[in-house]
């Protein structure tokens, strides 16, 4: 698995990019330049296309992140390290790849088991540190919560009561809604057991939000 100096100036015009259409944290386009994110794309055979600002198809019918949905979604989240992070929808790993370089302790949920093979041994050779569950992210992981932050990978028709549930007061959680033929993506910032305050930040694409695990494998 090389990452080499043509990936990293790819990388690089691809911060510029995200620079360009909106996004200002720095430490969230720092860990764009550092994770290799040709490596998250499953076939070599797309390595040049690794850098461009779009989503891919990866396994199992699923996708990985467009980058400026990636940028967008962690920027939003405001990470600070050490805080306890829960993804639902691992897919590449990708984005909990980034999440770990933010210093955050990032518990992710993929409900295809094949994925959750894939990606947990992706991960753990490429020595990010990040938590990996097979299981139905609709749950949550009742047994790690309270998180700080929730974000959420695949379009939900609603936003599980469980997950809010699982979130801190004063916590966030991003995530992607139905919302009839589009998706939105939401923040809600957690007031107290009863209360969130909720914005909208524009259309998005996700693979939908399913429930139960898929323990089809073909490996
Ligand atoms: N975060 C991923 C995006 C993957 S696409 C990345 O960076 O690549 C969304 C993923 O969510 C898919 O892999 C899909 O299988 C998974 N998914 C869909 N519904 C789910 C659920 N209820 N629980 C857990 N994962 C789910």
């Amino acid at each position: 698995m090389i990452d080499s100096f043509v990936h990293k100036g790819q990388r690089n015009m691809l911060v510029s990019e995200l620079q360009a259409k909106g996004i200002t944290s720095e430490i969230v386009l720092n860990a764009i330049r550092q994770v290799p994110r040709h490596l998250f794309c499953g076939d070599a055979a797309l390595d040049r296309h690794a850098y461009m600002d779009k989503a891919f198809p990866i396994e199992s019918g699923q996708t990985i992140s467009q980058p400026y949905t990636v940028a967008l979604q962690t920027q939003l989240m405001d990470i600070k390290p050490a805080e306890k992070v829960l993804e639902i929808g691992t897919g590449s790993g990708y984005q909990a790849a980034i999440l770990a370089v933010l210093g955050a302790n990032v518990y992710s949920i993929e409900r295809q088991k094949e994925l959750f093979i894939k990606t947990t041994k992706l991960l753990k050779d490429l020595k990010y540190s990040v938590s990996t569950f097979l299981g139905d992210g609709f749950n949550g992981l009742p047994n790690y919560s309270p998180f700080d932050k929730i974000i959420v990978t695949a379009a939900a028709p609603y936003i599980p009561r469980t997950l809010l549930e699982q979130l801190k007061i004063g916590g966030i959680l991003v995530a992607p809604i139905v919302n009839g033929e589009k998706q939105i993506l939401i923040k809600l910032k957690k007031l107290s057991d009863t209360d969130f305050e909720q914005t909208n930040h524009g259309e998005c694409e996700f693979v939908p939000m399913l429930e139960g695990i898929n323990h089809e494998t073909s490996i």
